[in-house]
């Protein structure tokens, strides 16, 4: 990074993460220009930057602003390769990176980088809890909360950088080349922004490309592109399976039956590279339920692993982990019937596996932006779990179909009120309607919530506030 004190760097995106490396080559003696297509008032964070001396263009791209003597252009990676900025610096030449190139140039702390489909902030905020009960100083960054950058520039060789990654972060990478990479799931999400299912899964894999035989790929062997991947990898491979029994890696003795519930008792072992095998703890202990969270557990243990910690060190808090708010979280109880707010299931598959945790009869509440998924994936649990479905947004007729195919009769549409919170609110009573004591009403709505609310935060309190108020 320090080539490029007195070098102009652009930053694209006036985002928390566009703040913090525009900080960091501000300090470094760069030339910073940040600009956002939003306008001044829309960016708060614009003052902070202007008083520190950064130039800060809103509202519009101008047409010279990547020119050829710029030597960086960070861009945020919400932005698609399309904006004009970006075209600019492709023709100019110009070195395009998202922040967690940058953060990796700055860190001296190891980094877990941790992507996949779902299950990421649950698995990344465990194995926080685990290294910081094992006093491994880990800072928990990334798509999570505190940018990456921003870690990366307090992280000393003392900690370990334990970093949430998008697709979206890790396609602006080039030499980013964490010490534990994980890849927990592939599914057929984002599919609108990445043009394509092999882009997303490039994406995915550039998380692997500089890693060397002394970092670690921790794998998902129950998922067909994860173990298509392990042949493709320079990293030694540590895999985790609910389903296979392994010779080497985190496994569930005995293994689960896909598609079968089970009520045997499943011990979680890690078997060694020598031979030798570890019992660390029942699949029954573990602070969160659900199968979908088993499979985030062995996950966080491969993680930890891969970062030194012994396995007993790890019970603790393998058992007293109580999730993260919007997945899963009980929201209380009104009349006998259990409220759940699951709003961060953004897709088919995550709904799918919230719904198949739970063993009440559910009352779902469901629908949101359309992004052209395949909500017939929904078709079984609909069928089998469901004793009703309330259905709101952009996909409530869809969701509604599938319900119908499922011979659902409980069934209600909601359409849209004079704001997204009467909307919601609505929902809730009708969900409310249909339950009975001992029923649960889950809003998991399989869709982003973008069509009606600033973000799945927003709709999950909105959720909330709505049930409390009944
Ligand atoms: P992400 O950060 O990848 O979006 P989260 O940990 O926030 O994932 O979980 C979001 C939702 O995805 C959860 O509420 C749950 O419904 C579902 N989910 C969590 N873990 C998994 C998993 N391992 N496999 C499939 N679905 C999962």
């Amino acid at each position: 990074p320090a080539t490029y004190r007195d070098r102009r760097v652009v930053v694209l995106g006036l985002a928390r993460s566009g703040v913090s490396v525009a900080k960091v080559f501000h300090a470094l003696g760069a030339e910073v220009i940040v600009n956002d297509k939003k306008e001044r008032e829309l960016c708060p964070e614009a003052d902070e930057l202007t008083a520190l001396g950064i130039s800060v263009l809103c509202g519009y791209h101008p047409d010279d602003l990547v020119t050829g003597d710029t030597a960086l252009l960070v861009k945020n990676p919400g932005i698609p390769y399309t904006a004009s900025p970006v075209q600019q610096a492709e023709t100019h030449g110009v070195e395009i990176v998202t922040e967690v190139e940058v953060a990796y140039w700055l860190s001296a702390a190891p980094i877990i980088g941790i992507t996949g489909s779902n299950g990421k902030t649950t698995t990344t905020t465990w194995i926080g809890k685990l290294l910081d009960e094992a006093g491994f100083n880990p800072i928990v960054a990334g798509n999570i909360g505190t940018p990456l950058c921003e870690a990366a520039a307090e992280a000393t060789e003392d900690n370990w950088i334990v970093a949430e990654l998008s697709s979206f972060q890790l396609k602006g990478t080039s030499s980013f080349r964490p010490r534990v990479a994980m890849l927990l799931n592939i599914v057929e999400t984002h599919l609108d922004y990445h043009g394509g299912m092999e882009d997303y899964v490039v994406s995915k894999t550039k998380l692997f490309a500089n890693q060397t035989a002394d970092d670690i790929a921790v794998l998902n062997w129950d998922d067909a592109t994860c173990r298509a991947i392990a042949d493709t990898v320079q990293a030694k491979v540590l895999p985790f399976s609910l389903y296979v029994r392994l010779d080497k890696g985190v496994c569930v003795e005995p293994p689960f039956e896909r598609g079968k519930e089970s009520d045997a008792a499943h011990m979680i072992v890690w078997r060694k590279e020598d031979g030798t095998e570890e019992t660390i703890l029942p699949v029954s202990e573990l602070g969160i339920p659900g199968r979908h969270n088993a499979a985030n557990a062995l996950a966080a243990i491969a993680g930890c692993l891969a970062a030194g910690v012994a396995p007993q060190a790890m019970v603790p808090a393998l058992k007293g982990f109580r999730g993260v708010e919007h997945r899963l979280e009980y929201a209380g109880e009104i009349n006998g019937v259990h409220y759940y707010n699951d709003s961060k299931a953004t897709n088919p598959t995550a709904t799918t596996m919230s719904v198949g945790s739970m063993s009440a009869p559910i009352i779902l509440i469901a629908g949101g932006l359309d992004r052209g998924s395949d909500y017939m994936e929904l078709l079984p649990v609909f069928r089998d779990r469901l004793k009703g479905l309330v259905a709101l947004g952009e996909t409530r007729s869809k969701l509604a179909k599938v319900a119908e195919l499922a011979g659902l009769t409980n069934v209600r549409l909601v359409e849209p009120e004079e704001d997204a919170e009467s909307t919601l609110r609505k929902a809730v009573q009708e969900a409310a309607g249909l339950a009975e004591s001992g029923d649960a009403v889950l809003l998991s709505p399989a869709c982003a919530s973008w069509d009606m609310f600033k973000s799945f935060e927003d709709r999950g309190r909105i959720f909330k506030e709505s049930a409390h108020t009944l």
